[in-house]
């Protein structure tokens, strides 16, 4: 294609709105625009690869017999409700009404559609196994939308969903799944890593994430992995066998202390000299109706996952300075445990070992020490509800130790039993005229997270450098000086040649100066690119280079597009 034949808006500075490299990257290079919080177009460039992304996620999930089909966009509430994510799915779900006030959601998720075609359709043991699957914008009214198509309101996805007699049937289904992923992340160019999840708003009983591992900000999930085995699990579900901290032998006397001005645990524990591992922070939460006080020891983080897995929750809010104060008596940084009512108390299991320890008094400026468990205060549940760490010991093999790693989720698998397939009768009756409840999988990429996770990871000071299989094109041939009729009848001589083999070539046909179109070659990050100058155009050579090298090759004219068609095929 020629570049004036197409839309590419590219930007000389960087937009403001963008934090991570590859929106700005994307931005400037004139893939995506924004059009509101979390809502993209996707001008030509992205377009060409979000389709070949497509047809890679397409290829792989048929050759794994999973079958292609389109389901609505807009769904009737009663689905939601039937399964009961109407209530459960929170406010990320987008709900609207029609002008007959009746109840609609854009569907975020296809679990309740998919079952209603299947219920209606599958009725014998017969007709399973069965994997469905289709490509198709989705809907999430996500609180933070951000980092541009990283986590949007509107994105695309590749949802599939299994149906399996029982639970043996599952197993090679969801293994089905797996494999396909594996090859879909490395024909994107990605290496990706599959650790274990929790399952979520969707439910059901085991789940497992791909991640693309990336060191930056735009590794939004935290991963936690032994050295010594294969455990991986996101520091959600992450669990770990930690060092104990010695305790006193005796319970001593409890005491309120004066800690003027001092609420965090450094403040507190500084000024009574004590280590944070001898204080207990209490975090008040809002768990749907109820209100929690989460124990946790000073030096651990609250694993808000847990928690609310735990409460079966489904919103879990920390509490803000009035309702603390409302349930304390006390500002921020004074709750603690002792004498709080009209909370449920949940204890994470190593305060349970911990003796004589400071928490808040629900005074300002006042903490107690020497606080104990059951003779000064009641625990309702005693839960993990902290956070793994990194230097702990792996809770599979209980030798290797744990290190951490951050990673961009691109793809997710789920094992559902018979979360939506028992709640919306979804049945088959087997060999033997019994009447059987269908086992349920569930599998999503996000098609354009994976695009721009691509950018993420392969980028330099210049812009995006695209693996060559969802690069928007494979070669940019760009003359110098389009007007100067030797190297526009060299360009479009290789342009044509290219047309007769499998390449995509863009031909860079404006007349801007040339520094502007080799800066926005390498900015839009095509894989290879073939310079036509004046001076060695005399001499029947043109100017060869990869985007992921800084080598520069003087070729034949002759052997330009043969070289690239070399030199593409190891890309
Ligand atoms: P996350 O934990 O990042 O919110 P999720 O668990 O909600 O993801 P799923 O509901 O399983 O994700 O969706 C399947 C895939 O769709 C994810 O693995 C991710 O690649 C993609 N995805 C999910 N939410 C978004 C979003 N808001 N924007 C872009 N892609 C998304
Ligand atoms: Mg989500």
């Amino acid at each position: 294609m020629r570049w004036t034949q197409l839309f590419i808006p590219t930007l000389r500075e960087d937009p403001a709105e963008a934090e991570l490299v590859s929106h700005k990257l994307l931005m400037r290079a004139g893939y995506i625009r924004k059009v509101a919080a979390g809502v993209y177009n996707y001008l030509p460039l992205m377009l060409m690869v979000l389709n070949k992304i497509s047809q890679i996620v397409r290829e792989e999930m048929n050759r794994q017999g999973a079958i292609e089909m389109l389901m609505p966009v807009l769904v009737p509430a009663e689905l939601w409700q039937e399964s009961g994510r109407w209530q459960s799915f929170g406010k990320e779900l987008m709900k609207m009404k029609d002008r007959h006030e009746h109840d609609l959601i854009l569907g975020g998720t296809h679990e309740e559609v998919v079952t209603d075609i299947v219920r209606k359709t599958v009725k014998s043991y017969r007709q399973l196994p069965l994997i469905l699957y289709q490509i198709q914008n989705k809907f999430r009214d996500e609180i933070r939308p951000r980092f541009g198509l990283m986590r949007g309101r509107e994105f695309i996805m590749k949802d599939a969903y299994s149906f399996d007699r029982d639970e043996a049937g599952h197993k090679i289904s969801y293994q089905k799944m797996v494999d396909a992923y594996y090859q879909i992340f490395k024909r994107c160019g990605l290496d990706s890593i599959k650790v274990e999840s929790d399952t979520g708003a969707m439910g059901g009983r085991m789940a497992h994430e791909f991640m693309v591992i990336v060191d930056t900000d735009g590794g939004e999930d935290v991963l936690l992995l032994c050295d010594k085995c294969d455990y991986a699990t996101n520091l959600e579900m992450a669990t770990s066998i930690a060092e104990e901290i010695p305790q006193d032998s005796h319970e001593k006397p409890m005491e309120v202390v004066d800690t003027p001005n001092a609420g965090t645990v450094e403040e507190v524990t500084a000024y009574l000299g004590v280590k944070p591992t001898h204080l207990v922070k209490t975090l008040l939460y809002k768990a749907d109706n109820d209100y929690i006080a989460a124990l946790i020891r000073g030096d651990r983080e609250l694993n808000e996952t847990k928690l609310k897995n735990y409460l079966h929750a489904i919103t879990l809010d920390i509490c803000d300075g009035v309702t603390v104060a409302q349930l304390t008596n006390a500002p921020v940084g004074f709750a603690g445990p002792v004498g709080l009512s009209g909370v449920k108390v949940v204890a994470d299991t190593e305060v349970m070992k911990m003796k004589n320890f400071v928490v808040g008094a629900n005074q300002r400026d006042k903490h107690i020490v020497n606080a104990n468990v059951h003779r000064d205060f009641h625990v309702d549940a005693v839960v993990d509800i902290r956070n793994a760490a990194e230097g702990e010991t792996c809770p599979a093999c209980n030798k290797g130790r744990l290190y951490s790693r951050r990673g961009i989720e691109v793809g997710n698998t789920f094992n559902l039993g018979t979360k939506y397939s028992g709640s919306m009768n979804a049945g088959y009756l087997d060999e033997n005229g019994q009447e059987k409840t269908i086992i349920m999988g569930s599998y999503g990429v996000g098609i354009t997270r994976t695009a721009q996770a691509a950018v993420e990871k392969f980028n330099d000071d210049k812009g995006i450098i695209w693996p060559r299989s969802i690069a928007p094109f494979d070669v940019i041939i760009e003359p110098l000086n389009f007007e100067d009729k030797a190297q526009q009848e060299a360009a479009l001589e290789l342009y044509d040649k290219c047309a007769k083999t499998n390449i995509k070539a863009l031909l860079d046909d404006r007349n801007e100066r040339a520094g502007v179109k080799l800066n926005d070659a390498d900015l839009i990050g095509v894989p290879l690119r073939l310079t036509i100058g004046a001076k060695s155009l005399k001499e029947g050579k043109i100017e060869f280079k990869a985007r992921s090298s800084p080598e520069v090759h003087l070729i034949d004219q002759t052997q330009a597009v043969w070289t690239a068609e070399e030199v593409l095929a190891k890309l």
